[in-house]
């Protein structure tokens, strides 16, 4: 078949059409410089204009200031866990979790190996379908930081507001890796934007930082020098062979995305998307159900279930003959759930809702 799918995977997840055919029109020869971007020397004049010009679409999309230092690293979102602890504070030191899913779960636990962190506030017995009142919270006093996942990628729950850490020397440090570049974020709320490329920006294997500048520079001791985001900083990036393809593509994403008009833009288009998803699943009168109270629905991910679980299958199936695939919920939870990053186009999303129309109707 040479035909692509609508994916609707998770991550890593669909990628902007346009974007893969540019990178394939320059895989053999970028431009004309005689090899391949996976081939040529990180520290070339080539690549540095690379990740240069990623480095300065990524800014101009999400307005990063200039006291804000951008990362490209690896090890994915989860190597973050553990590089925000070591970073920010000391073993002892408390830092505040909000755990809303499971990600912000996992960097709770990742934490804890390297600092003092609490619980504040955890949405498991509701199963992970709110996200709290921040008047409610009761942040630690002299706490180092406030960790939230801005959008929880199995659970369907994304903060629409940013709640502010209690005192002026604490920060506020959010996992985006689901949502990242999904809409414009004052970045200057934040202490530390961390994210895995694989969902919205590119392939797997680029984990982006942002990272206010005066919070470098302070990491535990034993810090493994690819943890410590000093070493990366001084290096632009460079102090080892970064992921070049990966940094690459995400360029080409970030390129892709300012020629959209930015991410006012990128938002409206993600609203109508999810939009009509979830129009039509709660106006199927309890056939297809969203668990996720409404005002936090995510933009991204969209997980449901369906009144007959015996016909997941079905419906699985009805959209594979249509070229739909990966709609299957997270092994943990189960269900359907549909990943709509900003490359999956609104096609995609209208053609999803046919297939709710069938099923719902042959399963009456
Ligand atoms: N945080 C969130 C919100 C995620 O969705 C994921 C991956 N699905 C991770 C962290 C872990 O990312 P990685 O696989 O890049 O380590």
């Amino acid at each position: 078949a040479t035909e692509r799918v609508f994916n609707f995977a998770a991550g890593p997840a669909t990628l902007p059409e346009n974007v893969l055919l540019k990178a394939q029109s320059e895989l053999y020869n970028w431009r004309g410089c005689g090899m391949s971007v996976m081939e040529m020397s990180h520290r070339g004049k080539e690549f540095l204009s690379i990740i240069q010009k990623a480095e300065s679409d990524l800014r101009t999309l999400l307005n990063i200031p200039s006291d804000y230092t951008v990362l490209f690293l690896q090890g994915g979102a989860t190597t973050q866990f553990a590089s925000v602890p070591l970073n920010l504070c000391k073993p002892d030191d408390v830092v505040d979790y909000v755990v809303t899913g499971s990600w912000g779960d996992k960097a709770l636990k990742e934490a804890a190996k390297y600092s003092n962190p609490k619980s504040i506030w955890s949405g498991k017995s509701e199963k992970y379908t709110k996200i709290p009142n921040f008047e409610s919270l009761e942040q630690t006093p002299g706490a180092k930081y406030l960790h939230i996942c801005a959008n929880e990628t199995i659970h369907g729950v994304e903060f629409k507001a940013y709640p502010t850490p209690a005192t002026e020397n604490e920060v506020l440090v959010a996992d985006m890796s689901s949502n990242f570049c999904s809409k414009p974020v004052d970045v200057t709320k934040f202490g530390v934007i961390y994210a895995g490329a694989q969902k919205n920006v590119g392939p797997s294997g680029v984990t982006i930082a942002i990272v206010r500048s005066d919070l470098i520079g302070s990491a535990q001791p034993s810090t493994p020098v690819m943890l410590d985001w000093k070493i990366h900083a001084d290096n632009n990036s460079l102090y080892n062979t970064p992921p070049c393809y990966g940094i690459y593509m995400c360029g080409l994403v970030f390129e892709d995305l300012v020629e959209q008009g930015g991410l006012v833009e990128v938002e409206k288009k993600n609203v109508k998307k999810a939009s009509i998803l979830y129009d039509a699943i709660d106006e199927s009168n309890g056939f297809f159900r969203c668990p996720v109270e409404k005002s936090v629905r995510s933009l991204m991910n969209v997980p449901f279930t369906l009144a007959k679980p015996e016909l997941e299958a079905e419906f699985v199936k009805e959209a594979a003959k249509e070229k739909m695939v990966q709609l299957k919920g997270h092994r943990s939870v189960g269900g359907m759930r549909a990943s709509i990053y900003n490359a999956m186009p609104l096609a995609g999303v209208e053609k999803l809702i046919l297939v709710f129309a069938r099923v719902g109707i042959s399963g009456f």
